[in-house]
């Protein structure tokens, strides 16, 4: 017979608002910093849930967030699905069409917008019949002017109702919430989170092994609340009764500091390009970072040099790897018992791949002709996944789902080897890995080994179609300003003659203003390739001795 309850969201909220009714929540706004605590969050929560009912929100249905990160938005993390409801987080930095797509896909009922992101709502719903039913609600006390309709402000929408509510029995396999992701190549694809996925996500996350926080935490997740739920957060946050601190819209680096600072920061999660920032940022100020014990990087490869960076300042910069598919994290780069043992130079290695999996997950490496490759850090093949907290189709794509998904295993795409001691490190991403005479050449590694040079800012390579060599790979590089070109192009040669075989070496070096960025901020190597496609990519060659032998 079996007992207890569904694993659903429920008893996050419960916990957090009996345990530790005053521990606070501090939101960054346009208005200042807001702040209130635990019972009131839950009491606004409730507020919320009968605010839903009295609009016509039934089970099932779809309410979207189109926000940055802030209290509100906080609020319809566990007021929307513990009614029963989905709660869809939508990109606001997608274009426009994106947006008509997913809003019309998902069939949002209503969508809660930041006030400072109605403009760019109203451009997209206009004259969009996805558009046609839905209702506005703006997160804030007023409504500026704009074309939405029907359209209320927040807190009239939440008042004057009940702070108490009856949360329903709910089913674990309930759609709970739902993403698309950023997809570097055709339509979006939604990612429906039932609540067993969130409920286990948040377990996998709370173990040592994941990114595990408590009652003695403040979190600031910088990693937007519209991308995978800021890699969970708010829901481990809340299980593990820690303080939220949310950076409000667009957060600039002195923003970040200041918040860490005054606030007392202790875990931080954001992309590479964030903790660039600060590094940058803390070159020409006093930064104090005394209070953070750990700040998570992923969602693209964290460079060896910003890991030491933060050493240096006493802060465990942990590398963490996922997937909008997995809600998300899969694995972090945790030492391992006894490897605190080995040289630096050797744990930063470890640690700067993306790490041991999280416990609950399972995973298979299999190369072309569908074999598990062996752990050996050399080989490497696709990795699959499993889990509680993976999903097991798309949204309505039955043509993706086809693709990308194999005998109960999500196929990542991403091509990864494994150490003797089970650590992941991705070579590439499947439709991005260059292969050349046959062999391949992991652009992401030369990226990296392009961004330790200290005059790059920033640095991608593509391969190129190479009438020989099918593929060659051509660097394109952002230098710091006022970096000599050619001593530069030179510099980047010597140092990736150190580090490989001269057939990796790129064919040529090409600088640039920036590299594009998808909307979530990762690299885009096709608008790259589109934009470049008719410049001659082999002008910057490398010296002679850099291209491949002819033999
Ligand atoms: P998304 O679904 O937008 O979060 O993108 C997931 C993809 O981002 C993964 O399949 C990887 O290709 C990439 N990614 C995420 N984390 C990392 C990381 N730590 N290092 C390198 N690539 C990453």
């Amino acid at each position: 017979m079996p007992g207890g309850t569904d694993l659903t969201l429920r008893p996050f909220l419960w916990r957090a608002e009996n345990l530790y009714p005053d521990t606070e929540i501090v939101s960054r706004t346009h208005e200042g910093i807001e702040r209130y605590t635990y019972a009131e969050y839950a009491d606004r929560t409730a507020q919320l849930a009968h605010a839903l009912d009295a609009a016509g929100i039934e089970e099932g249905d779809r309410v979207a967030t189109f926000c940055w990160n802030h209290h509100r938005h906080f609020e319809t993390y566990f007021g929307v699905p513990t009614t029963g409801a989905q709660l869809h987080t939508i990109n606001p930095l997608l274009p426009d069409e994106h947006i008509q797509y997913i809003v019309g896909n998902a069939e949002d009922e209503i969508v809660f917008v930041d006030p400072s992101l109605v403009e760019k709502l109203a451009g997209a719903a206009e004259d969009a019949v996805e558009f046609d039913d839905v209702e506005f609600v703006v997160m804030g006390e007023d409504v500026p002017e704009t074309s939405l309709d029907p359209v209320t402000d927040y807190e009239s929408f939440v008042a004057n109702h009940e702070t108490e509510y009856d949360w329903p029995e709910l089913d674990e396999d309930q759609p709970a919430g739902m993403c698309y992701t950023s997809g570097t190549t055709g339509r979006p694809k939604g990612v429906e989170y039932t609540h067993k996925m969130l409920w286990a996500h948040t377990m996998e996350s709370l173990s040592p092994g994941g990114i595990p926080m408590d009652d003695d935490d403040v979190v600031m997740p910088v990693v937007p609340m519209f991308h995978v739920n800021a890699w969970g957060m708010p829901f481990t946050a809340t299980a593990g009764g820690a303080k939220h601190v949310y950076p409000g819209p667009s957060p600039n680096p002195e923003d970040l500091a200041h918040l860490i600072e005054e606030e007392g920061v202790t875990i931080t999660a954001g992309v590479p390009t964030v903790w660039l920032g600060l590094m940058e940022y803390a070159k020409e100020n006093d930064v104090d970072l005394s209070s953070l014990d750990s700040a998570i990087v992923g969602g693209s490869a964290a460079p060896r040099a910003m890991i030491e960076w933060f050493d240096d300042h006493d802060v465990e910069l942990l590398h963490a790897w996922g997937m909008t598919e997995m809600s998300p994290i899969g694995s972090v780069a945790h030492l391992k018992a006894g490897l605190e043992e080995e040289p630096y130079e050797d744990q930063l290695k470890r640690r700067s791949k993306q790490g041991l999996f999280v416990p609950g997950l399972e995973f298979r490496v299999v190369d072309d002709d569908g074999n598990e490759i062996p752990w050996n850090g050399e080989d490497f093949g696709e990795l699959h996944v499993r889990g509680p907290s993976v999903t097991t189709e798309y949204f309505e794509r039955p043509d993706a789902n086809e693709e990308d998904f194999e005998d109960g295993w999500l196929k990542t795409g991403d091509i990864v080897s494994v150490d003797e001691e089970g650590y992941i490190k991705i070579v590439d991403r499947a439709k991005d890995v260059i292969k050349s005479g046959g062999e391949w050449i992991s652009s992401v590694e030369l990226e990296n080994s392009i961004m330790a040079h200290d005059d790059v800012s920033e640095a991608a390579v593509v391969g190129v179609p190479h009438d020989r060599w099918q593929e060659r790979p051509v660097a394109f590089v952002v230098p710091v300003e006022g970096a000599d070109e050619e001593a530069l192009r030179e510099g980047i040669y010597e140092m990736l003659r150190e580090e490989y075989p001269k057939w990796w070496l790129p064919d040529g070096i090409e600088f640039i203003d920036a590299v594009p960025k998808t909307a979530t901020g990762k690299f885009s190597k096709k608008d790259l390739r589109e934009e470049y496609s008719d410049e001659d990519l082999f002008e910057g060659r490398a010296p002679e001795e850099a291209a491949p032998d002819d033999d």
